[in-house]
């Protein structure tokens, strides 16, 4: 067992606080190893380090900014399979979603190498006599990012890419149960070039996000998590004058239509359901299918193929899904299981008593489906963050419509049907941020945006896309004019363009 380290001005370095956490071996049930928890003197020295590193930074060209960015793709590319194995290790996603994890994240890092064409201004000319306009994006400065544990790669990226190619410095707080990716990905932006101090990591609790919180040399926080704790920061962001984005909690539906390939939607539903231990902010939650019939026939097909469901160690090729992150983390999924038994759902398939032979301590929670849930169910309205997928039937289109809409959490929602007409009304008036049509898990693309609605997201701008160049930037407008307006004398009206 080691302790982790922070990373600051290039380099690891050990905790001075003597406050320290556990991270998990979760496929052994064990401590692997623990993280130390920074004290705000240790978030100011990063900070700190970050301010100064960071005008050099932003002086450097951005198609240099960019270069470091594609030699950091092209490192982790190289070095996948360690890479991979370690966020598996300390997470728990199988090898391939670890590495679908790297991937997700990289996509954005390499969209940010555009950072040359997505930093331009505007200009007008002539907008009066011998006027010209334009605007430019510059840097914020210093910028945090606090980053939840289900995707300790990609969500990091997300918001390492874009700060850092608009010339910003970054403080990155990751989660606490899953350290040893983040600390990777700072290592290798060095090996690419980047200036020390650019990019520094904090290992830390709620003290380290509040003194990055309360620190007047941030300018900017993006968070991403539970949804408490994203309101929690949009809130006291405001409150001390930063910027903030703040993506949080999700309960996605997907409503399968009486005409849709229920093979294909059953598939589907398995996937985007359990994959990952359905520990995804994208993952779906509740299918909804519409009629009777649609719903008898695909809670058979669903119960044909969790039959089939392999949940094993991260590393075992054969497994679907491993274990949950934390013994916390599967407490809390049982506990919500036996609430739905309480509350009277149908448990149409039990996970409970899954047991994975030689990993006997793992925190493992086996497929665990729910047949008859109602909108009034605890199961229904919070997030479980486990592999429990709930079935809530609807008698027709508008009432399956309604629920998505009607739901506290707008992240993401799918319609699968054969129906063109059907899936452009509900695209169209749907209250989600993210929709798929036969579809899945309609994650954005990184040159476009990602972002919930309602209790999933708190901010007005997404992530990644071009949303990301505007957060991470400030806009100056210039309004010039050249000698003859001086020669002429000074003038004392205000001016106008007419
Ligand atoms: P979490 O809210 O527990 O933690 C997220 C981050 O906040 C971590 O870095 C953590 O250390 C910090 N934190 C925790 N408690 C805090 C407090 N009291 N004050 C200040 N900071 C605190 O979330 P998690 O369990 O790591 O991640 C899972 C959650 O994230 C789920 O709700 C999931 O839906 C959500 N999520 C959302 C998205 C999205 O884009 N909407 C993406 C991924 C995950």
């Amino acid at each position: 067992m080691a302790e982790l380290s922070h990373f600051l001005d290039g380099a690891r370095v050990p905790g001075t606080s003597g406050r320290t956490a556990d991270v998990f071996d979760p496929a052994a049930g064990s401590v692997r190893d623990t993280v130390p928890l920074a004290s705000r003197e240790e978030v100011e020295a990063a900070i700190s380090s970050a301010q100064a590193a960071q005008p050099a930074w932003a002086a450097m060209n951005p198609q240099r900014r960019a270069r470091v960015l594609l030699k950091f793709v092209e490192l982790a590319h190289q070095n996948m399979d360690e890479l991979a194995r370690l966020l598996s290790s300390e997470h728990g996603k199988t090898i391939p979603d670890a590495k679908g994890d790297w991937q997700r994240g990289l996509e954005v890092v390499e969209f940010c190498a555009g950072a040359p064409h997505l930093l331009k201004g505007e200009h007008s000319t002539g907008v009066g006599t011998g006027i010209d306009v334009y605007s430019i994006r510059q840097p914020l400065g210093v910028v945090a990012a606090i980053t939840p544990f289900n995707f300790p790669a990609m969500i990091p990226l997300w918001k390492i890419g874009p700060a850092l190619a608009a010339g910003n410095a970054v403080v990155l707080k990751p989660s606490e149960r899953d350290p040893s990716v983040p600390l990777r990905i700072a290592e290798l932006f060095i090996e690419a070039g980047l200036p020390a101090g650019v990019l520094n990591v904090v290992n830390g609790d709620k003290d380290a996000v509040d003194t990055l919180l309360e620190d007047p040399r941030v300018e900017a926080l993006g968070f991403v998590g539970s949804t408490p704790i994203a309101h929690y920061i949009y809130e006291t962001a405001a409150k001390h004058g930063k910027r903030a984005q703040c993506f949080g909690g999700a309960k996605n539906h997907m409503i399968v239509m009486p005409d849709a390939d229920l093979d294909q939607a059953a598939d589907a539903l398995i996937g985007a359901g359990y994959g990952s231990a359905g520990e995804r902010c994208m993952a779906i939650s509740v299918a909804v299918p519409v009629g009777e019939e649609t719903a008898d026939a695909l809670v058979a097909k669903l119960k044909e193929r969790i039959a089939g469901l392999t949940v094993g160690h991260s590393f075992d090729e054969k497994a679907d899904f491993g274990p949950l992150v934390t013994p916390q983390a599967k407490q809390r999924v049982l506990d919500y299981i036996q609430i739905g038994v309480d509350e009277g759902a149908e448990l149409a398939h039990d996970g409970r008593d899954l047991v994975v032979e030689g990993l006997e301590d793992g925190f493992f929670v086996g497929p665990v489906l729910f047949d008859r849930v109602t909108p009034d169910m605890r199961i229904y309205t919070e997030e479980i963050f486990g592999p429990v997928l709930s079935v809530v039937r609807a008698a027709d289109y508008e009432e399956a419509l309604r629920l998505p809409s009607e739901h506290e959490y707008g992240n993401g929602v799918a319609i699968f049907t054969r129906d063109g007409d059907t899936a452009r009304d509900f695209t169209t008036r749907v209250d989600t941020g993210m929709v798929g049509v036969n579809v899945p898990i309609p994650v954005p693309i990184a040159y476009y945006t990602f972002g919930g609605w309602k209790a999933s997201g708190f901010g007005d701008l997404n992530q990644h896309g071009p949303d990301a160049f505007r957060f991470y930037t400030k806009t100056k407008t210039v309004t010039q004019t050249w000698p003859t307006g001086i020669r002429e004398g000074a003038s004392f009206v205000i001016p106008t363009m007419s």
